[in-house]
């Protein structure tokens, strides 16, 4: 009977990992990511002998920023896809920049991860032992991002990795449809008590809105995370007709380039080329030194205005009546992003980070400021349908509930035993049969 072991990720988001293991002892490790709070960053230090593979969903740090720890002294193969690939090299490699934790890997093993990956297509069974397969099945939450399903002695484990069941304007949605039947789920619980309003409402309100801060003589700043997010908002205001200017910044512009270079990852890979046309891509040198130039719509990292190129954009948005900080992604408690929407204060002090140090600042917003729900993880109902709708042998509904706060973990858990399933929300280091 195979093992599940939770190294991290349970009952918080940050650090996810998990190993699987055979009845002789043969391991994979699905995901190896950081947090960014408190002492222990990594996940729980996993036993390596005999391990036979480690798989990725995708590259948010979350899932694959510890990756490269595992290559301190073994050299297993490491299966991805190539848009992940590229763009968790770019990922880790700011994480390890920015970072004022001394990470206990460095360029060298994130090199030795490189040279060992292997790219699985989605659909294709990898066989990594004697009665041992991954297969990756498209996940819908970003470019590149999959589920993994584990085929070990005889018994079929699904897991999830972060899922969207609704279409986005980049990504294919997950469907349950394209799962096998299982024994076992392990299920990000991210937005288990929260739901998202409609989208397509969702985008026009926001492209209206755009439009009208444009034209009422402002400007429209929207910080948002490079990866996916900052791509989304651009197609979502070429979709609407938004004919205004557009540029795009920081680690945004990077992997908008990725993308180009990957089109098998995205939905509408046309309609992507079309909205980057539109767009002009700035240097974070040239923003610094002519900031007002800039007169439209900027997209511009980090989405919780916690650094990245959106700081030197955000003082002469702050201070202008006319203009707009439009926030399109979940804001943490404690961000400097939370704390704008809410109290309409910006503080910020970039003692925290190595370089690119600024001055402590602390300013009332006179700028419009507004939040848009634009997830790209499946929200307490799509999540409930998509388990709902998945087939598990008989007497083996096993369901693990992982990657959310204790509160949607342990909620989403109980929604599930109370139908019957065999529903936990497991904790650190915790080992399970199947
Ligand atoms: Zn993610
Ligand atoms: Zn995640």
């Amino acid at each position: 009977m195979p093992k599940i072991k939770f190294l991290g990720g349970v009952r918080e988001v940050g650090r996810s990992s998990i190993l699987i293991e055979s009845k002789t002892g043969a391991k994979c490790i699905l995901d190896h990511g950081i947090r960014f709070k408190g002492k222990e960053r990594l996940p729980q230090e996993p036993d390596t002998t005999n391990l036979k593979a480690i798989a990725l969903t995708h590259c948010h740090v979350d899932h694959s920023g510890a990756l490269p720890y595992l290559y301190k002294n073994a050299t297993p193969p490491f299966f991805t896809n190539p848009v992940s690939l590229k763009i968790s090299e770019v990922l880790i490699k700011d994480s390890l920049r920015i970072s004022n934790f001394s990470y206990p890997f460095g360029h060298q093993e994130l090199q030795k991860l490189i040279q060992n990956s292997y790219f699985l297509k989605n659909g294709k069974r990898q066989k990594i032992d004697d009665n041992f397969y991954l297969t990756f099945i498209n996940a819908g939450h970003i470019p590149g991002s999959v589920s993994i399903l584990v085929e070990v002695d005889n018994k079929r484990i699904l897991y999830s990795g972060d899922i969207n069941t609704q279409q986005t304007n980049l990504n294919k949605s997950a469907n349950s449809s394209d799962i096998p039947e299982i024994d076992g789920l392990i299920v990000e619980s991210t937005y288990a008590l929260r739901e998202h309003p409609p989208r397509e409402e969702l985008e026009e309100k926001f492209v209206d809105r755009v439009i009208n801060t444009i034209e009422n003589g402002g400007r429209v700043l929207v910080p948002a995370f490079g990866v996916a997010r900052s791509q989304e908002v651009l197609m979502i205001l070429n979709k609407y007709n938004y004919k205004g200017k557009i540029f795009m910044a920081g680690l945004a512009k990077e992997v908008s380039k990725i993308y180009l270079d990957h089109p098998e990852s995205i939905k509408n890979i046309r309609m992507l080329k079309k909205a980057l046309k539109k767009t002009q891509f700035v240097s974070t040198k040239s923003v610094r030194t002519n900031v007002k130039k800039y007169n439209g719509v900027i997209i511009a990292p980090s989405g919780m205005l916690k650094g990245g190129v959106a700081m030197a954009f955000i003082k002469s948005f702050l201070n202008d009546p006319l203009s707009a900080i439009y926030l399109v992604g979940y804001q943490v408690e404690g961000s400097p992003g939370k704390m704008l929407l809410d109290k309409g204060i910006f503080k910020y002090n970039e003692n925290s980070r190595k370089k690119h140090a600024h001055n402590a600042i602390e300013i009332y917003a006179k700028c419009e400021r507004d939040y848009f729900d634009f997830s790209s993880h499946a929200d307490s109902v799509h999540l409930r349908e998509y388990i709902e709708n998945l087939n598990f042998y008989d007497n083996s509904k096993n369901i693990f509930c992982v990657h959310g706060d204790p509160k949607s973990t342990t909620s989403l858990s109980s929604t599930f035993s109370s139908k019957g399933y065999n529903s936990v929300a497991p904790e650190i280091g915790e080992v399970y049969t199947i």
